[in-house]
């Protein structure tokens, strides 16, 4: 948006920016043609979210590049650091809120608060990016489920699906595929979806959506948008008269040069290093 809007963008990204036609070398790999069939030896991925011998080329590992956390505690968070970010095997599934789901007071139990706002002052702006990001549709007319766009197209059920769906429909359950944002015709330097069913190893043909296929490319070229690679921005730097951002400063991973950045607007992106960088605010 700020670039389509004229505005000088650099977009700072801690590591690489992939080639899906290299990167995503297991998508299409059997088990057997995987070490211990993908797994793992035993114990070596375990309580370890998506990393495994198929993906581990893609995750920082949680274990080897560590953070702190509170004593007698393992959590660890699923990082993807390049270009698209966890997008790049992200499951697809996008859903709309629904006006039951904005009306919880009145439509569901009673519980919390009513949005001001309803399904239907969303449905433009979910419609415009949908078109975008390229979707396609399970079923059209559930209230759980909104839809307005006519431009889906119709995301035919795998075989177990069909299964359920029959199962369903004899005890009155209806089962319905899930909303995806996959394409399901070519469109730009991206494939139709052939149903090969491993998008959590990635996507070579850039079928489903990711920032990396989806985005990136319509903004390179550009003259106001520049993107520099493995910048670890970890510092929100301040104006000391206005009070006010004034840039960040970051370290270039290839040679731990520390960089500075000037903007007059500083948009942190990734939902987890956002409140890190906010609390590494230095003035000035
Ligand atoms: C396997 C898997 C399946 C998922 N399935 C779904 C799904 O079906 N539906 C759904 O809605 N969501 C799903 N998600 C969640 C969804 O992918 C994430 O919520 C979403 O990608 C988060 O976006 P983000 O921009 O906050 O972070 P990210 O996608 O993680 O992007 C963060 C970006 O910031 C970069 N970065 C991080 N730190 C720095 C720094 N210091 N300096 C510079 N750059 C930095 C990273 O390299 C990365 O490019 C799934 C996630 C995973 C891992
Ligand atoms: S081609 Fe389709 S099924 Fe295969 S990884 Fe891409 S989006 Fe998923």
């Amino acid at each position: 948006m700020l670039v389509n809007k004229g505005l000088n963008v650099l977009l700072l990204e801690i590591g690489p920016k992939w080639d899906r036609n290299t990167i995503f070398r297991t998508e299409h790999s059997w088990p057997y043609e995987m070490p211990y069939h993908g797994l793992g030896r035993p114990g070596q991925y375990d309580g370890l979210w998506k990393v495994n011998a198929y993906t581990e080329h893609l995750y920082v590992h949680p274990r080897i590049d560590r953070y702190a956390t509170a004593p007698g505690t393992d959590f660890h968070w699923t990082r993807i650091h390049a270009v698209g970010g966890r997008t790049n095997t992200w499951a697809r599934v996008s859903l709309r809120m629904a006006e039951w789901d904005l009306k919880p007071k009145s439509m569901q139990d009673g519980a919390g608060e009513d949005w001001p706002i309803s399904y239907s002052d969303l449905a433009p702006y979910y419609d415009k990016a949908e078109d975008m990001l390229g979707y396609s549709e399970p079923a059209k007319g559930w209230q759980c489920c909104p839809t307005e766009t006519t431009m889906l197209r119709r995301l035919q059920p795998a075989a177990v699906k069909s299964s359920l769906m029959k199962g369903g429909r004899k005890i009155g359950i209806p089962v319905i595929p899930v909303r995806k944002a996959i394409l399901l015709k070519n469109r730009d330097n991206r494939s139709a979806c052939h149903y090969c069913g491993n998008c959590d190893y990635g996507c070579a043909t850039g079928s489903r959506f990711s920032s990396l296929d989806a985005i990136i490319p319509q903004l390179l070229g550009r003259k106001n948008f520049t993107l520099r690679t493995q910048a670890a921005v970890h510092r929100v730097l301040l104006d000391p008269k206005t009070g006010k951002a004034r840039g960040v400063e970051f370290i270039d991973t290839r040679n731990n040069l520390t960089y500075e950045a000037r903007a007059r607007v500083v948009v942190l992106g990734p939902a987890r290093w956002s409140p890190r960088a906010s609390c590494s605010i230095r003035n000035p």
